[in-house]
């Protein structure tokens, strides 16, 4: 079924060019209204429907992906942060604080026509104190006559103020370059998995779940929750935590651990600490209150996992507390509403009593080795073959679109490229991605599958 024509090794190059692996973190900060969205739009270079978010609308979807000179990095949106619910000042401390500890650097946005106000000075304070990269755009220079109040930005201390208009995009691109310069090439994150470090793992889920229970549990240690105040102390985001005789890393549990911010309303900056534990992760363990109905807010954060590609475990909590009738009607959620990650393993868990505990690090082990599979050119060919000759695509238009060529272009998780004659459909797309599973496993993963047409 192979093909002559494709250069195997430019098109993996190609790939690898494209930045497949994990990229560095940049978070857009400031107060609400500076131009942070229109910004992030303009880095984008496409028209996201950011702006169109208002505050308080809860938005799935926080990073982006971006790409500057060649270089490609993820840009974090904090817009959009629900200022009822904690009040200006504690919106974007929050933020900025959100910023510190997801991000490899900072672009901290301030209304040049306004100047630096009170909520500006508190955030400095924050951002000195976290140590990363600062990058300060003077926003709202849309003219030369501007750039004199930019100028009065170095007040603040974060070195030169780029004076930039977000909304018609001048002098963003000299910001941006300083941003290059203060990103690492790869994020700081993910050094331990090249460096040997221990795997990390992502607790997510909605809350009560019983995330903050579990990792009790698994710490072996009955720790106080203490209800302290986001920014008085400077927790460990992260845990190290021998399970099973391995160590590993549980990324962001200071976000567990921090009930504050579990309260009322503030779903948003739960949907945010999830995405950002969930990019630091290698796996992400979602919990899943198996006492209650499967809920839309449960399949977000599933959704968020596989979006970012992560490796996936599902593990249903408190099942001490259910009946024989509530295990039927979960059994049939689990099939009506979780159809799609059938292939996630699945464990039974109770943090209360410790049922199964055991049965958590040879599921993550498993869905780590899926994430990590890689299946030869030649292989992945020949079941190619046998699949175009076994069950060929519909014809179409009278054309029969034929999948020529296939490679693997990389792990962490799987990610195929199929060249093909003509376009393929969805439905056939999702029936080579189950032959693939049926052939090669990939427990525990998501797959990307993409597809060129050459004519
Ligand atoms: P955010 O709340 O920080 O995300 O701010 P937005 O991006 O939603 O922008 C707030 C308002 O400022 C909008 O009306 C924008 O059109 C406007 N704005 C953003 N950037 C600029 C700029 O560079 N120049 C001018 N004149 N207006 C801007
Ligand atoms: P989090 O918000 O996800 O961190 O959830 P918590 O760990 O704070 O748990 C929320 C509530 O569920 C608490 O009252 C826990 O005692 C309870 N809980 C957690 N795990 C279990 C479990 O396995 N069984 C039972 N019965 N209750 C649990």
């Amino acid at each position: 079924a192979v093909q002559e024509g494709f250069d195997l090794e430019e098109v993996e190059g190609d790939l690898a060019a494209a930045g497949h692996g994990p990229l560095p973190v940049l978070a857009v900060v400031g107060r609400p209204n500076v131009g942070k969205s229109t910004l992030v739009n303009r880095i984008l270079g496409r028209r996201e429907a950011v702006v169109e978010d208002r505050p308080g609308v809860t938005r799935d979807r926080v990073t982006y992906e971006a790409e500057w000179s060649g270089r490609r990095f993820k840009v974090v949106d904090t817009g959009g942060w629900e200022q009822d619910v904690l009040g200006l000042d504690a919106s974007v401390a929050a933020q900025a604080e959100f910023a510190i500890e997801a991000a490899d650097a900072v672009v901290f946005v301030v209304d040049a026509t306004v100047g630096a106000t009170d909520t500006d000075e508190a955030v400095v304070k924050l951002l000195r104190r976290a140590g990363k990269p600062v990058v300060l755009c003077a926003n709202k220079v849309d003219g030369p006559s501007g750039e004199a109040d930019a100028a009065m930005l170095w007040s603040l201390g974060l070195g030169e103020p780029y004076p930039v208009s977000a909304l018609h995009g001048r002098g963003t691109g000299d910001m941006l370059d300083a941003v290059l310069e203060a990103l690492p090439e790869a994020p700081a994150q993910t050094f331990g998995a090249t460096l040997g470090g221990p795997r990390r793992i992502a607790l997510v889920g909605r809350p009560n779940v019983g995330k903050s229970s579990l990792l009790n549990k698994v710490a072996n240690e009955e720790r106080v929750v203490v209800n302290e105040l986001a920014g008085t102390t400077r927790d460990p985001v992260d845990e190290i935590i021998e399970l099973g005789g391995i160590t590993w890393k549980f990324v962001d549990t200071a976000g567990i651990r921090r009930r504050v911010h579990l309260q009322e309303g503030a779903d948003y900056y739960a949907s945010l600490r999830t995405a950002a534990a969930v990019e630091k992760a290698e796996v992400a363990v979602v919990l899943i209150d198996a006492s209650e109905s499967i809920s839309v807010q449960d399949q977000r954060i599933i959704t968020m996992a596989v979006e970012a590609g992560r490796a996936l475990v599902i593990a249903y909590n408190k099942w001490d507390t259910l009946d024989e009738e509530r295990r039927y009607y979960l059994e049939r959620e689990i099939e009506t509403e979780l159809g799609q990650i059938q292939w996630a393993p699945r464990v039974n868990v109770s943090a209360r009593t410790g049922r199964h505990m055991e049965k958590l690090v040879p599921a993550i082990e498993t869905a780590l080795a899926g994430w990590e599979t890689r299946v030869p050119t030649g292989r992945l060919n020949s079941f190619l073959g046998e699949i175009v000759a076994s069950h060929p695509h519909p014809i179409r238009g009278g054309k029969q679109p034929r999948i020529l060529f296939g490679t693997q272009a990389g792990t962490r998780p799987p990610r195929f490229v199929l060249f093909a004659s003509g376009f393929l459909e969805a439905g056939y797309r999702r029936f080579i991605e189950r032959r693939l599973r049926e052939e090669f496993g990939f427990e525990g993963t998501p797959l990307q599958i993409s597809v060129r047409v050459r004519e």
